[in-house]
């Protein structure tokens, strides 16, 4: 945790940004919540426990910030507000599901191989790709089926 905070801050400084206690205490968030894709008002909620200062704007701005320089990610799943994750190495897709909102990550390379081809088709040079699948978890599905 350290560690990576550290790398943080280092890669803000590179690009001109201090790590101030605001944007620290967002990030701290996120690193003690992996996989959880967390609201802007989840995370002001918990930040606030440690930071009561901080108000709604600031982390706001805060995660504006950090996501256009690419340190978290900005996720839309068309729920009408952006969930927040921290940029991972490990490249990942995502199963939300549309009963209970639960999302489940998952890796995979099965679009090395389109990109591949959209490349060359439409002679365009691919750095990335964002994936979703919508549908129902295993407990929400079984409680569709009709009894
Ligand atoms: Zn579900
Ligand atoms: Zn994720
Ligand atoms: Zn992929």
């Amino acid at each position: 945790m350290r560690e990576k905070i550290t790398g943080i801050r280092e890669s803000l400084r590179r690009k001109g940004y201090r790590l101030t206690p605001q944007r620290e205490a967002v990030i701290k968030i996120l690193l003690e919540n992996p996989n959880q894709h967390l609201a802007a008002e989840d995370i002001y909620a918990m930040v606030r426990r440690t930071h009561p200062e901080i108000g709604m704007a600031t982390v706001y701005r805060t995660l504006d910030l950090l996501s256009s320089e690419k340190i978290i990610n900005q996720l839309n799943f068309e729920e009408g507000y952006s969930r927040y994750e921290l940029e991972s190495q490990t490249h990942h897709h995502h199963l939300v599901c549309l009963k209970c909102g639960k999302i489940r990550e998952f890796s995979d390379n099965l679009l090395e191989k389109v990109e591949e081809e959209i490349a060359l088709k439409y002679n365009f040079e691919i750095v990335g790709h964002l994936l979703k699948f919508y549908g129902y978890c295993s407990s929400c599905a079984s409680n569709r089926k009709p009894k």
